[in-house]
Parts: structure tokens; C-alpha cells; sequence
């Protein structure tokens, strides 16, 4: 497992969404705190990457690498906004 920050996502994410969702503010469901979705903690592995929340481990994005296909959650984000 490689530890990151949440810049580690925009490839993945822009795939999936069309567009770098890594200046993206998400409001953590745990903590109810905004932040980028660049500065978050991303864990990944083989199998796809999690990015929790810095201030409570909250998982808020999850993101599955099924081989041609990604698969995007957003499991622990109450809301997400741009800048
Ligand atoms: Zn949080």
C-alpha cells in the first residue's frame, strides 16, 4: 500500500468524471469540515485507492480499478463544490 495526497487521483478521476476534480471542495460527513480533495490522505493498492478525511479517517472518495473500467464513490462526502 502507498500512502499519497489526493493530487494522486486526477488521472484516475478525470477518466471517470471528464474533468481534474482534484480542486474539487468536499464537506467530510464525520467531521463536517470542506477541504480540497487534493490534500486528503489517499491510500492506494492494486486494487483501487481510498481517500480519507485529514482531520477524522472518514473514507470520502473511493475509487476501484476494475481494468478498462474505474468505479468513482463518494462514500463519506455529504457535498462536494468547486472553487
Ligand atoms: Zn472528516
Amino acid at each position: 500500500m502507498t500512502i499519497v495526497d489526493g493530487n494522486a487521483l486526477a488521472g484516475d478521476l478525470g477518466g471517470v468524471l471528464g474533468v481534474d476534480a482534484t480542486s474539487a471542495r468536499l464537506r467530510c460527513s464525520g467531521c463536517d469540515t470542506t477541504g480540497l480533495l487534493a490534500v486528503t490522505r489517499v491510500y492506494r493498492t492494486a486494487m483501487g485507492s481510498v481517500a480519507r478525511c485529514r482531520g477524522c479517517d472518514t473514507v470520502l472518495v473511493t475509487v476501484v480499478d476494475a481494468g478498462a473500467q474505474h468505479w468513482v464513490a463518494l462514500p463519506g462526502a455529504r457535498a462536494v463544490a468547486n472553487d
